[in-house]
């Protein structure tokens, strides 16, 4: 079983990456993808955990990854990136950009709240976000935690999602450059979950054409909001582009309990081949 869709503490995850891969060994998922929001930062600590049970029956083969949400009209574009070299600084220098927007943006939607008699404990918020990117999900737990909100759902459907009075926008790149980003760094851009985008098929399958011709190299078919026809219809994209079917669980632990590492809601089945494809695009550009 293998895993390429994985957050950790660094961005909006709750597991260490130490501990994603000690769950993934006792989970029998023999390769993993860390792909935290905006960050390399927990790279280093999981290629090592990696590295650690290597020789040993329940070894982790680990691969580096990121995830970049694009700037696009509607719905929503992330594009994965996996075996880049994280030492790239054009990579680091656009990640970096993102994160700056974040906190910008943070600061936005603090003062919305504010204004809407929700004046959130800033250190409060900080120890829930720990030391990775501070993201919207931080936001809505810390909602909850002071009682003006039930659930992270409900702060979403009321305040934080697109639209909503706490809502606010925050510097994305454009598909070209992520895709471009990803490919200069040794890296393989992957278009992930594309029913985010929420289009029609005709419509996706002219995204993905035009994606590919920017350097993409791979669908996320494999997901586990997919259903079965779904995944189908993708992984034939995918072979019509000649391109990589690559999935993975979106597991970031207790905030969404339902997603098991490697397993999805239970029944995700990535195939293994899919990291020796990826393994055999990666490289100088
Ligand atoms: P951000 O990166 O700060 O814009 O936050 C995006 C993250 O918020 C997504 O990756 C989801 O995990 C979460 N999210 C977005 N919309 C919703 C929603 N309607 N309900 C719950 N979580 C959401
Ligand atoms: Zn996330
Ligand atoms: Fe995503
Ligand atoms: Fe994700």
């Amino acid at each position: 079983m293998i895993d390429l869709h994985v957050h950790s503490c660094f961005s909006d995850g709750d597991l260490t990456p130490e501990d994603l891969v000690q769950l993934a060994a006792r989970s029998e998922v023999s390769a993993l993808a860390l792909t935290d929001h905006d960050t390399t930062q927990g790279l280093k600590p999981f290629l090592a955990a990696c590295r650690a049970t290597s020789g040993t029956p329940a070894a982790v083969e680990g691969l580096t990854g990121v995830e970049i949400s694009a700037d696009v009209p509607h719905g929503s574009m992330h594009i994965l990136g996996y075996l880049f070299d994280p030492e790239s600084q054009p990579l680091q220098r656009m990640l970096e950009r993102i994160r700056t927007g974040r906190d910008e943006r943070n600061l936005i939607i603090l003062r919305q709240l504010r204004a809407l008699g929700m004046a959130l404990d800033e250190d409060a918020l900080h120890r829930i976000a720990g030391e990775g990117v501070l993201g919207r999900p931080h936001i809505a737990q810390a909602m909850v935690a002071q009682g003006f909100v039930t659930s992270t759902s409900q702060a979403f459907s009321r305040f934080l999602a697109r639209g909503k009075p706490g809502y606010a926008e925050r510097y994305r790149p454009q598909p070209e450059e992520a895709l471009r980003t990803v490919r200069e760094a040794g890296g393989v851009p992957v278009l992930a979950h594309p029913v985010s985008l929420k289009v029609t098929r005709s419509r996706l399958v002219t995204i993905v054409e035009e994606l590919v011709r920017h350097g993409l190299g791979g669908i996320e078919a494999y997901y586990p909001e997919h259903a079965p026809d779904v995944t189908a219809d993708l992984v034939n994209t995918a072979r019509m582009f000649g391109i990589v079917a690559t999935g993975g669980s979106d597991f970031h632990g207790q905030g969404n309990p339902l997603i098991r590492l490697g397993r999805g809601f239970g029944a995700l089945v990535v195939p293994i081949e899919a990291v020796e494809q990826l393994r055999r695009r990666a490289g100088t550009p």
